[in-house]
């Protein structure tokens, strides 16, 4: 090998060292970087909010994102004088508060939050898990208190709820709302609407009704096929869908064996 060969073949060597220990320095630097992604929105519970994939993991998985747990002191202060009202048929024991994760159309990963009878908790948490697992769209699982537990305005926003102390839409009834043992779905796209004697028809939301035709194919409608009214009422709930005197597609109630 003469004296040129040899120097150029020395240079490569050396460029190839160097720019491996540049790479081997990059990597070092890349791990040293590595922030843990910021678990404050789950562990805070923060409904509402988003979150991804690596946030769960680093939370501890989703097994710890659905559960249904004694009703936490900041969020019965939210309830006071909204969804929760002084009685003598339901206290904060018979409640419980469930969390859980879901997805909207959007793709996201989003925070949601219920309070739900202790009687049904357990069996809403695990629904809403399966309900995640299928990517189900749910577009907002938030607490009535967040509108002052108005109704209409809930069901404007398509917001999905269980419990707010209030009687049965126009009538001197305790719906079963007020005991935490009925679950409204994605309220906007699945109105309540009943049939006057005198050909009118009272809808709510009000706003809702195009979303009354069921013959008509739309985002997040519930019908005999879809995912949510089968683990409902494989789970002992009954579909307001398939009331006859009225409908209310939103709605799945506990009925009491
Ligand atoms: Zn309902």
């Amino acid at each position: 090998m003469d004296m040129i060969r040899t120097k150029q073949l020395t240079a490569s060597i050396l460029a190839i060292v160097i720019i491996c220990s540049l790479c081997v320095l990059q990597s070092c630097n890349n791990q040293g970087n590595t922030v843990a992604p910021d678990t404050s929105v789950l562990t805070n519970w923060q409904a509402g909010q988003t979150v991804t994939a690596e946030t769960v993991e680093a939370f501890g998985g989703l097994d710890k994102c659905f559960a249904a747990e004694y009703i936490p002191d900041g969020v019965w202060e939210r309830m006071q004088g909204k969804t929760y009202k002084d009685n003598p048929y339901i206290g904060r024991d018979d409640l419980r508060h469930v969390r859980a994760l879901h997805w909207d159309y959007d793709e996201k990963i989003h925070v949601g939050e219920m309070i739900c009878n202790k009687k049904i908790a357990d069996k809403v948490a695990v629904i809403f898990r399966q309900l995640y697992d299928a990517k189900y769209p749910i577009q907002r699982m938030l607490l009535p208190d967040v509108y002052d537990a108005d109704d209409e305005m809930q069901m404007r926003d398509n917001n999905s709820s269980c419990f707010c102390y209030r009687n049965i839409s126009g009538s001197a009834n305790l719906s079963k709302h007020a005991l935490g043992l009925a679950v409204d779905i994605n309220t906007l796209y699945n109105p309540y609407y009943k049939d006057r004697t005198d050909g009118t028809r009272y809808i709510q939301p009000s706003t809702a009704e195009e979303y009354c035709d069921r013959t008509k194919e739309f985002p997040y409608k519930i019908d005999h096929d879809d995912l949510c009214f089968l683990l409902f009422t494989e789970a002992g709930f009954e579909w307001g869908g398939d009331w006859t005197t009225c409908k209310d597609f939103q709605h799945f109630e506990w009925i009491e064996n």
